[in-house]
């Protein structure tokens, strides 16, 4: 425990590693505490094979290529990196933050990043019959390989944007789509209701509303689920072997809570400008985030990033002064049609093309 680092940030997502790569330009060397034993956060664990539209720049890429690239870009900047270590607790002493692991190790900062995400990923549960009982045995919170649908008659259960997203790309794999919501607003993106509705109304998809999960039967695994009407008690009954439930995934409030920051009612720090919290020194990106107009998206979480690392500089070495070694760009980099390798003699590489 004997080193100090300038600025720790606590996970390993999109935001955290965006937040990372900006502290990297800006001279700082950051550390990237991480729980799990890769990068990437939500688009590497919960939607590796999902095709990700929205992040400028790249038309389309899978959950995994994008916390791939991302991977590859913070690592330019060289940052430390330590896998699976969970902070449990924050603890300020001389004005330097002490970061408890739950392996016990022990990390001190003059700066910390919290991009936590939505923590663990613990799934919110319908508390459907038979939810718990054929959990792994049809019954799943995420998708991690869209081809073990194929063939399959699905349900999908959710109004929000992983509903839509999961209803939309696995409607030419699965056999047969059914969509259920339990009410008749939705929580996604409106484009994308349109566009499930429109798959709906062709027939391409089953759209029931307002209906919920009566019960699950099978021997072993899911074969049939009965549905009902939550307002006329109706019920339908269809063969189902596989069951995707999108209610949402609970941020880890309790940890936060100990770490003494201020929390809005559903769990989210609350930020201020420039991402800073209500704690001197620690700051906040991504997921974990909320304030007015905050969408729950990449994008948003990439300014936040850039914002962050600019706060983290003025915090550690006062404003517009920065870190001790700006970046001038990758060692190996394309200028228009000139190859430039800082390693191996840069002028001459330079000249010899212009
Ligand atoms: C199914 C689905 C589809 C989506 N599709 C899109 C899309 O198409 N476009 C879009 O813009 N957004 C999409 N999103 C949302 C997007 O993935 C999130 O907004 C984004 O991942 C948030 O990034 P983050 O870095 O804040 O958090 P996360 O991705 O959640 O990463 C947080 C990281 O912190 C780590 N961590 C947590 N607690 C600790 C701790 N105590 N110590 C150390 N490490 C810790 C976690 O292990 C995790 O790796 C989607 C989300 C889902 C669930």
């Amino acid at each position: 425990m004997d080193k100090i680092y300038d600025v720790i940030i606590i996970g390993g997502g999109p935001a955290g590693l965006m937040t990372a790569f900006y502290c990297g330009t800006g001279g700082m060397k950051p550390m990237i505490l991480e729980a799990l034993d890769f990068l990437g956060g939500q688009s590497a664990a919960l939607y590796p094979e999902k095709p990700v539209y929205d992040v400028p720049g790249i038309l389309e890429c899978t959950g995994q290529e994008l916390s791939d690239s991302l991977t590859e870009q913070v690592m330019q900047i060289e940052p430390h990196l330590e896998f699976n270590q969970s902070v449990d607790e924050i603890k300020q002493v001389d004005g330097i933050w002490n970061l408890i692991c739950k392996s016990g190790k022990v990390y001190q900062t003059k700066a910390v990043v919290v991009a936590t995400g939505k923590g663990a990923f613990s799934p919110i549960k319908l508390n459907a019959p038979g939810e718990d009982e054929y959990y792994g045995k049809g019954l799943s919170y995420s998708v991690k390989h869209i081809a073990a649908f194929k063939g399959q008659d699905l349900l999908i259960v959710g109004g929000g944007d992983s509903a839509m997203d999961w209803t939309c790309t696995l409607k030419d794999v699965a056999k047969s789509v059914t969509l259920i919501h339990r009410r008749d607003g939705f929580k996604a993106h409106i484009g994308a209701v349109n566009q499930v509705k429109a798959m709906a109304e062709a027939g391409e998809i089953n759209m029931f509303i307002p209906y919920e999960i009566k019960n699950i039967e099978g021997k072993g695994k899911v074969e049939k689920v009965t549905l009902f009407n939550n307002q006329t008690n109706e019920e339908k009954s269809m063969p189902i072997q596989s069951i995707i439930i999108c209610a949402g995934f609970k941020p880890t409030a309790d940890a936060l809570k100990k770490w003494g920051l201020d929390l809005n009612e559903k769990g989210f720090i609350k930020t201020h400008e420039m991402c800073k919290t209500n704690l001197p020194g620690i700051f906040a990106v991504g997921d974990a985030t909320e304030y007015p107009g905050k969408r729950h998206l990449i994008v948003m979480e990439f300014g936040e990033a850039a914002s962050a690392a600019g706060a983290v500089s003025t915090h550690i070495y006062g404003k517009g002064k920065g870190g001790a070694e700006w970046w001038a760009g990758p060692k190996k980099k394309k200028t228009g049609n000139v190859e430039i390798d800082k390693d191996n003699d840069q002028k001459q590489t330079v000249s010899a093309g212009s």
